[in-house]
């Protein structure tokens, strides 16, 4: 197969008419490519509300809401096609998806549903892309992820069947014949059942790294509204600027401990099959945004970034019979491990040992099982704060200065050592961004400030 980029591109990339401009230049050349889009942005939180009203068997507000976005929609598509022609397919393809949304109010809502309807975001979105390419004269082929995409029974992606049948698809549209500019949807999939489902929120990330793991890609481009990856959430924290170069384990932290930038998985097919990932700024391309692979570089600022990942809940339980007990921690690992649940972060000492875990769905059946050791304390809301860097090459005390930087704010637990770039911290979650601020001024700001 020819080599081939592999481009993603957000739902704020592909947000309004004059974004899809934007996608386009960057696009439109000859370098062989997969690109992968996300909805329009606000699409899927506008889904979710109406999947929601359908589930409380709310159909009416279902409806206007329906006919809220598809409003919304006709005046993308009026502004985006100059055309008559591409306007009346723009026209009929969104008539059909928001006629087949509607579709849902006229039977009983089933779990799955939601799965389904929130996939129209994307089937939407690459549609309009693909006519608009056409309407500029520009051919591309539209593949359809839910022929390729595909995860199993525990929501892991079917790597094989992924390769098998993009391989398949691209061979379908041999280089002598067919541009080699294909569009394909981001986030939609299928289950092992074969029903539609996704890769959860923000999943376009993850269908590009697969994609490009899958095919082999050269590169793998994660175009957004921001200009790489920033040393700190510049949601909470100002001044915060974009790292030049991070390795995989290190993007792979900071995505999973809580940078929104990335889905949290999205590092790993990538890091597997050894391609670089580049973040970048769709609204300013030139900008350098952030490189990715094997190994980053050895700036003279050993600490890269932190990241903060709420909605944990910590357990501790306590047991007079831990001391020395070869056994107790496998025990414990045990129960959640049959409750497929993950633990984040782990503490121990002689009588106790505390874990996080970021899904309460088995928290119940997970605390009766755990109350045959000892006793058990769950706390709600609580927060890892995640610091990310080169922790092994330091030798001027930058652990230290995390812990001076958090001086004032209270932590619950502490994993540093696991490995070498990495220190977690639990706090609870309302003083997220007293410690985000604290980290920034500490680790990033000393050398302005004093
Ligand atoms: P897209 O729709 O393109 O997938 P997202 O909203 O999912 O974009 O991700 C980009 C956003 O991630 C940024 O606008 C920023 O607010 C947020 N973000 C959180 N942490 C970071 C970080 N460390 N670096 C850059 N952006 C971050
Ligand atoms: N549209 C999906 C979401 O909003 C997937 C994505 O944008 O990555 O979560
Ligand atoms: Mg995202």
């Amino acid at each position: 197969m020819k080599e081939l980029q592999v481009l993603k591109f957000g739902g704020t990339s592909v947000g309004s008419p004059e974004r899809f401009n934007m996608v386009a230049k960057l696009i439109v050349n000859d370098a062989p490519k997969i690109v992968v889009l996300s909805a329009v942005s606000g699409t899927t939180n506008w889904l979710v509300e109406i999947a929601a009203e359908y589930a409380k068997g709310n159909t009416n507000g279902a409806y206007l809401l329906i006919d809220k976005l598809n409003e919304q929609y006709e005046h993308f598509i009026k502004e985006l096609y100059h055309s008559e022609a591409t306007l009346i397919k723009g026209r009929e393809l969104i008539h059909a998806h928001f006629e087949f949304i509607r579709s849902f109010g006229k039977k009983i809502f089933k779990v799955f549903d939601e799965k389904v309807i929130l996939a129209q975001g994307e089937l939407i979105s690459t549609a309009l892309f693909h006519y608009y390419l056409e309407e500029k004269g520009v051919r591309s082929v539209l593949l359809q992820a839910l022929n390729f995409m595909k995860i199993d029974e525990d929501s892991e992606p079917d790597m094989q069947f992924i390769e098998e049948n993009i391989a398949k698809e691209l061979a379908a549209y041999p280089a002598s014949d067919y541009p080699q500019l294909f569009i394909t949807q981001g986030y939609i999939c299928r289950n092992a059942f074969g029903e539609i489902d996704n890769l959860k929120r923000g999943g376009s990330d993850y269908t590009a790294s697969l994609i490009g793991a899958a095919v082999n890609a050269t590169e793998i481009q994660i175009w957004t509204d921001i200009d790489g990856m920033h040393n700190n959430d510049p949601r909470f924290v100002e001044n915060t600027r974009p790292v030049a170069e991070l390795s995989f384990d290190e993007a792979a932290e900071l995505a999973y401990f809580g940078a929104k930038i990335l889905h949290p998985s999205s590092i790993r097919p990538a890091k597997l099959k050894n391609i670089p990932v580049r973040l970048l700024n769709t609204m300013e391309p030139e900008a350098k945004g952030t490189f990715i692979g094997p190994k980053s570089a050895q700036p003279s600022q050993p600490i890269k970034a932190v990241a903060a990942k709420d909605g944990i809940t910590a357990i501790k339980i306590k047991s007079g019979r831990m001391l020395l007990a070869y056994g107790f921690l496998r025990n414990v690992f045990d129960v959640f491990a049959r409750y497929k649940t993950p633990i984040d972060m782990v503490t121990t000492s002689e009588v106790a040992v505390s874990v996080t875990i970021d899904t309460t769905e088995h928290l119940n059946a997970i605390v009766n099982e755990l109350l045959t050791f000892g006793t058990v304390e769950v706390d709600h809301d609580q927060t890892i704060i995640c610091i990310v860097g080169d922790f092994l090459a330091e030798k001027q005390g930058y652990a230290s200065r995390v812990f001076d930087a958090l001086k004032n704010i209270p932590v619950r637990m502490i994993s540093y050592g696991g490995s070498d770039n990495n220190i977690s911290l639990l706090i609870h979650s309302e003083k997220k961004k007293d410690a985000l601020k604290a980290l920034h001024k500490g680790l990033f700001q000393l050398t302005i400030d004093n």
